[in-house]
């Protein structure tokens, strides 16, 4: 999936505890945000297995979830959702494309890394691919109850969010041909740096 469907999914994911607790109602949702975005930081160092966690993830957010609902302070209620959209964002990526530069070919078997079990997790592509129609369809109906209920900066910021991933999703194939043509004429010190993927083509 890509970027913003996660960033979107966080701060979806955080809208009833903003809703809840109107005066953190930013802390949570920037907190949804950055969560859901947060694993995809691997992109260039392992990526879907540096910082997915599709089964601690879930269990430390579960415990961070019991600690906020105890003590709901900005910084619990802020790392319990930060931590929950990390969660879904590892274990929506099992639902995703494999780890290929042209996802949708469907020829890789690895989708999101389980520390727990030592093992890839296989594709099950409900989404085919970053960027595909479907997770373009996702991204826009995750956006909806935000776009009802936000308002000022963060409401520009989910239109963003959804413009982003419409343009993204109109250009995704394309980008692969203009990455492989920018990395082959890069030095071949630096190419050797870069993940395998970049590497075919
Ligand atoms: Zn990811």
């Amino acid at each position: 999936m890509m970027a913003t469907t996660h960033a979107l999914i966080g701060m979806a994911i955080a809208l009833p505890a903003a809703y809840a607790l109107p005066e953190l109602a930013p802390v949570v949702l920037l907190a949804g945000l950055v969560g859901g975005l947060f694993p995809d930081l691997d992109l260039y160092a392992g990526h879907r297995r540096t910082l997915h966690y599709p089964v601690y993830f879930p269990v430390v957010a579960a415990i961070a979830l019991a600690v906020a609902a105890l003590a709901p302070e900005p910084v619990t209620v802020g790392v319990a959702t930060f931590l929950l959209a990390a969660a879904v964002h590892s274990v929506m990526d099992a639902f995703g494309g494999g780890l290929e530069m042209r996802p949708w070919l469907e020829t890789a078997d690895r989708a999101v890394y389980d520390h727990y079990r030592r093992r890839w997790i296989a594709p099950k592509r409900g989404v085919r691919y970053d960027g595909a129609p479907e997770d373009l369809l996702l991204a826009c109906v995750v956006a909806v109850p935000l776009l009802l209920v936000l308002e000022g900066a963060l409401l520009e910021l989910v239109v963003a969010l959804v413009v982003v991933s419409a343009g993204y999703a109109l250009v995704r194939k394309r980008l692969v041909g203009i990455a492989v043509w920018m990395v082959s004429r890069l030095p071949a010190t630096i190419r050797a740096q870069l993940p395998s993927r970049y590497h075919e083509g």
